[in-house]
């Protein structure tokens, strides 16, 4: 057998106390996709960081092509055509597609803007991309930049090809493209490596999975060889129940909420919210689906009481709450877990421990003005045994657990307020799978008691699962209200874009 094009030895990083790569071995051939699977935090981003050239292993080898290379800053590693498109996306928002992709470029741009061009579009052509060259990235959508990323590793002549995260971003029409692409390049010759936790992706672009856990590669399996099952087993190291259980709703037959014609501004008078009408019944779960920055940021704050808006209203059980302190909301029954980009930023206070962030809630519930830790500490552990919260105790400081406990806390906090109506956005982010489908669980627990629950996400497989019924946003506007039982991820996908049906 020959041997693998790039081969990563025994590698160790450490982070301080951290060790996020430990002994990690991996390897991928010429033509052949490999995913990287693993949780959120596993190491997956630091070990490809390795073999671009942005950090230094403490120990392990790197091989390119069966010789050894030592890579201390990533233009060694574009030396050794070794080419990443970041989860972040690196362009420069001012300068063109074309601009960026021959940033690098030695000679003088404008003197070889002729010479440049004909080389991209043959790359264009050769591996079906498309993209308006002379836009200005800020023109460009989340797939074009990420198009553009592609685009300037393969101007540079890359044959292999580091992908961390790339779905993350895209609508199933954009991914199922960008898998378009990765498969011509595959063709090519190409050695790719993709980062993902996608199960179906990983089943259905690559050759082989190597998957991580905790910092170390726990093994590596051929695609068609391997199911979703055994995949979350090596990921998680225990079996899961990967079904969400949808239970048939017992909807109230007054709307718990009513949305009218919610319209809201942003600084430069572009509507963030259009128009938005809708009732949320008792015992639902309602969906909302939409691209980033689709408006569902805007419409849990409304609801919230944290912005206000420019015209419309917002009914809870028929009594107009537009206008209300958020204390004054969360008094009536309504529930917010709204997590943010960063989860501690709302809703908990990372520096105090979970005592004090069970009490900043529920304390209104106790009589006399004395906060009662004694009260505190037992709700605290009730809610740690209950939801299987892992803390060394209910003194420990909440930033200091992982994502999944933080989560937790967070949410049974809010449904031991015993809320009517629970707005929950992205809860299971950088989540794995056991904790998200807790929380599913959690959810639908819910449901059943008739609490009426708004459930912003952005897995389309989830949310076609659980929720009963599912708005779909674009440009701050509702495209439709659809049934997820008959509808299929390819018809959200293309509402999302804005698509009338
Ligand atoms: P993944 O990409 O699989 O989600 P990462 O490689 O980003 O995981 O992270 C692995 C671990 O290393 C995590 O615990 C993360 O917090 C830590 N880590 C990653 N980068 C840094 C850094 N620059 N400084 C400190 N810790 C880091
Ligand atoms: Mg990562």
């Amino acid at each position: 057998m020959k041997k693998p094009y790039v081969q990563l030895v025994d590698i160790c990083k450490s982070f301080g106390a951290v060790k996020a790569n430990i002994d990690v071995n991996l390897d991928v051939n010429p033509g052949e996709i490999l995913a990287l699977l693993g949780e959120n935090g596993s190491g997956k981003s630091t070990l490809v960081n390795m073999l671009s050239g942005i950090y230094a292993p403490d120990a392990g080898s790197i091989y390119i092509d069966g010789q050894k290379k030592v890579f201390t800053s990533p233009q060694d590693a574009i030396a050794n055509n070794i080419g990443m498109v970041h989860q972040h996306f690196k362009l420069i928002p001012v300068m063109s597609a074309l601009e960026n992709i021959a940033l690098g470029e030695k000679s003088g741009f404008l003197l070889n803007k002729k010479r440049i061009e004909k080389k991209v579009f043959e790359l264009e052509e050769k591996y079906s991309l498309n993209v308006d060259l002379n836009k200005k990235i800020y023109e460009l959508s989340v797939g074009e930049k990420q198009t553009v990323e592609i685009l300037k590793v393969l101007y540079r002549g890359a044959n292999v090809m580091i992908l961390d995260e790339p779905t993350a971003v895209l609508t199933p029409q954009e991914i199922e493209k960008l898998f378009v692409i990765m498969r011509n390049m595959k063709e090519a010759g190409c050695a790719i490596i993709i980062i993902t936790h996608k199960l179906n992706e990983v089943m259905e672009i690559s050759d082989r999975v190597t998957v991580l856990r905790k910092g170390k590669s726990i093994g590596t399996v051929e695609t068609k060889k391997t199911n979703i099952y055994e995949l979350t087993e090596m990921m998680v190291g225990e079996s899961v129940e990967l079904e969400i259980k949808r239970e048939k709703p017992s909807t109230t037959s007054q709307p718990m909420l009513k949305i009218r014609h919610l319209t809201k501004k942003d600084e430069h008078d572009v509507k963030i919210l259009n128009d938005i009408s809708f009732d949320l019944y008792g015992g639902e779960i309602l969906g909302v689906a939409g691209i980033a920055g689709s408006g569902q940021k805007e419409l849990c704050e409304t609801i919230a009481g944290l912005t206000k808006i420019d015209s419309g209203s917002i009914l809870f059980l028929d009594e107009e709450i537009t206008g209300l302190s958020p204390r004054a909301i969360i008094k009536k029954g309504i529930s917010m877990s709204f997590i943010p980009e960063d989860r501690l930023g709302m809703g908990l206070v990372a520096g105090m421990n979970i005592i004090d962030n069970v009490l900043l809630k529920t304390y209104r519930e106790t009589e006399g003005a004395f906060v009662d830790r004694n009260y505190g500490k037992k709700k605290a552990e009730e809610i740690i045994k209950k939801y299987d919260i892992s803390t060394p105790s209910v003194n420990h400081i909440v930033k200091k657990l992982s994502g999944g406990n933080i989560q937790k806390v967070l949410l049974g906090r809010e449904i031991e307020m015993k809320p009517r109506l629970l707005i929950t956005a992205y809860p299971v982010r950088g989540l794995d799978i056991g904790a998200s489908y807790a929380i599913y669980d959690m959810l639908n627990e819910q449901k059943a008691h008739g609490v009426a629950v708004l459930f912003i996400g952005e897995d389309l497989d989830v949310l076609r699962e659980l929720c009963d019924r599912l708005i779909i946003m674009h440009s701050g506007r509702i495209v439709e209200i659809v049934d997820p039982i008959v509808t299929s991820k390819e018809e959200i996908g293309l509402l999302m874009l804005g698509a009338d049906s």
